[in-house]
């Protein structure tokens, strides 16, 4: 029998500790844990993610603070909010949602949040301390974190002996994914667009991670028996079954066919998506546990 691995529950059980994490350090220590979101013109996918993000802080039991910039806004502007938020001891974690309006250098910004602020886990301080296994000083790429929350629950902390093949290599996903499964003692190959025969390259997978932004790319026959397929892909096709004009979200895996294969498998969506989100509020209490000089919570 395939494991249908359910995200939602898995970060419903997240937000959970977050909340009773939140909860006691304003009970034992007067803080209130603060996240601030920063979206710079109209795109409405991006209005959509970060009322989420608002939504999910405040059911948190944070302080929650959006600042909605117009289209217009300039690079120093935007700077200058960054700085005023970094000053701000109220606020443990900045978020700027991306992408920025074309006008705008995203990477100069990110860059300029406080380390320790940043919840994205973007900063190349954070990105290094993945990078060199430093998971207790740092702050991890949300969805990257998450998806190795799932890889937990099924194979537990230690991969020892087990082949693990992430099919991507971004900064935002697939490098801090094959570091952290690396560092929980996987064998990890990192494939890419250059990679030769990458159907073989993945049936060698006792997990396998596929982050490409190719709708339903991993066949059936690209999965070991058993394997454990974590499908981070999100891509909006037609879906004219449900009337014209129509589209549905589909992962980079060919969920239907694969789950016949597979021992466990995410969906899309209800797979890692539901965990981004939550491993964000994670992130921002332990930026404000780090803040107070407590030991913070693992998640
Ligand atoms: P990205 O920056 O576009 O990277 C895509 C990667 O896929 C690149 O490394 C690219 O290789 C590789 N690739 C492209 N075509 C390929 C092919 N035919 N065979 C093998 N590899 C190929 O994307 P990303 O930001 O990592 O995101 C990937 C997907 O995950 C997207 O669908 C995105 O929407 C989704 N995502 C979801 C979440 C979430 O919350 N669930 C979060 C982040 C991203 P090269 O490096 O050689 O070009």
């Amino acid at each position: 029998m395939t494991t249908i691995i359910d995200g939602k529950q898995v970060a419903a059980t997240v937000i959970e500790a977050v909340k009773a994490a939140a909860g006691k350090l304003e009970q034992d220590a007067g803080v209130k844990t603060g996240l601030a979101v920063i979206i710079v013109g109209d795109d409405p996918a991006s209005h959509a993610y970060v009322s989420s993000k608002s939504r999910m802080a405040k059911e948190c039991g944070f302080t929650s603070v959006q600042h909605t910039l117009p289209e217009e806004t300039s690079q120093e502007e935007l700077a200058a909010l960054v700085q005023k938020l970094n000053a701000d001891d109220a606020i443990h974690g900045i978020l700027v949602q991306l992408p920025l309006p074309k006008h705008l250098r995203s990477e100069p910004i990110i860059q300029s949040i406080l380390p320790e602020k940043d919840v994205d886990g973007l900063h190349v301080v954070n990105a290094g301390k993945v990078a060199t296994g430093d998971l207790e000083g740092g702050l991890i790429s949300c969805t990257p974190a998450g998806a190795m929350v799932l890889v937990r629950g099924i194979h537990g902390e230690d991969l020892s002996g087990l082949n693990a093949v992430v099919i991507g290599r971004s900064n935002l996903f697939g490098k801090p994914m094959a570091a952290l499964l690396l560092n929980a003692n996987a064998t990890v190959t990192s494939a890419h667009s250059r990679t030769k025969d990458l159907a073989a390259v993945c049936r060698n997978a006792d997990i396998l991670v596929a982050a490409v932004g190719r709708p339903q790319m991993v066949k059936a026959d690209w999965v070991k028996p058993g394997a454990t397929v974590i499908d981070v892909g999100i891509n909006r096709v037609p879906a004219p079954e449900k009337g014209e004009g129509k589209s549905r979200l589909v992962g980079d895996v060919a969920f239907d066919e694969c789950a016949e294969v597979a021992g466990a498998i995410t969906p899309v969506p209800g797979g890692v998506g539901p965990m981004t989100i939550a491993m964000l509020m994670a992130n921002t209490v332990i930026a404000a546990y780090r803040r107070a000089g407590r030991k913070a919570p693992k998640f």
